[in-house]
Protein backbone atom coordinates (compact mmCIF):
# COMPACT_ATOMS: atom_id res chain seq x y z
CA UNK A 1 0.00 0.00 0.00
CA UNK A 2 1.56 3.59 -0.80
CA UNK A 3 1.67 5.61 2.05
CA UNK A 4 0.19 9.27 1.30
CA UNK A 5 2.63 10.80 3.41
CA UNK A 6 5.26 10.09 1.54
CA UNK A 7 3.92 11.59 -1.64
CA UNK A 8 5.99 14.78 -3.30
CA UNK A 9 3.84 17.92 -2.92
CA UNK A 10 6.27 19.21 -5.99
CA UNK A 11 5.68 16.26 -8.89
CA UNK A 12 3.83 13.21 -8.58
CA UNK A 13 6.99 11.14 -7.03
CA UNK A 14 8.09 9.69 -3.30
CA UNK A 15 9.16 12.16 -1.27
CA UNK A 16 12.23 11.27 0.90
CA UNK A 17 11.05 10.59 4.38
CA UNK A 18 14.13 13.03 5.23
CA UNK A 19 13.24 15.87 2.96
CA UNK A 20 9.67 17.57 2.47
CA UNK A 21 10.08 16.75 -1.00
CA UNK A 22 11.68 14.15 -3.36
CA UNK A 23 15.63 14.44 -3.77
CA UNK A 24 14.69 15.71 -7.45
CA UNK A 25 12.76 18.66 -6.48
CA UNK A 26 14.83 19.36 -3.34
CA UNK A 27 17.60 19.54 -6.00
CA UNK A 28 15.59 22.34 -7.95
CA UNK A 29 15.16 24.29 -5.12
CA UNK A 30 17.30 27.56 -4.59
CA UNK A 31 20.37 27.39 -2.47
CA UNK A 32 19.57 29.53 0.12
CA UNK A 33 15.93 28.09 0.53
CA UNK A 34 17.11 24.86 0.88
CA UNK A 35 19.33 25.80 3.81
CA UNK A 36 17.06 27.34 5.05
CA UNK A 37 14.67 24.46 4.67
CA UNK A 38 17.52 22.43 6.22
CA UNK A 39 17.88 24.28 9.59
CA UNK A 40 15.50 22.98 12.80
CA UNK A 41 14.84 25.89 14.76
CA UNK A 42 11.40 27.57 15.85
CA UNK A 43 10.85 28.23 12.58
CA UNK A 44 10.91 24.64 11.13
CA UNK A 45 7.59 23.80 10.95
CA UNK A 46 6.71 27.64 9.76
CA UNK A 47 9.06 27.13 6.84
CA UNK A 48 7.75 23.92 5.84
CA UNK A 49 3.99 25.06 5.34
CA UNK A 50 5.81 27.96 3.43
CA UNK A 51 7.08 25.90 1.01
CA UNK A 52 3.82 23.93 1.07
CA UNK A 53 1.85 26.95 0.10
CA UNK A 54 4.25 28.03 -2.49
CA UNK A 55 3.85 24.45 -4.17
CA UNK A 56 0.19 24.06 -4.03
CA UNK A 57 0.00 28.01 -5.61
CA UNK A 58 2.13 26.45 -8.49
CA UNK A 59 5.33 28.52 -8.10
CA UNK A 60 8.22 26.84 -9.96
CA UNK A 61 10.84 24.61 -7.47
CA UNK A 62 13.57 27.12 -8.68
CA UNK A 63 12.02 30.45 -7.47
CA UNK A 64 10.31 29.59 -4.23
CA UNK A 65 11.76 31.02 -1.25
CA UNK A 66 11.15 30.61 2.55
CA UNK A 67 11.23 33.52 5.08
CA UNK A 68 14.09 33.34 7.63
ZN1 LIG B 1 9.25 15.83 -6.32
Amino acid sequence: MRDRDLDCPGCHGRRDPKLLVCTACWRALPHATRGRLARTDHHTRLRARHLQRELKAGTPLGIIRVPR
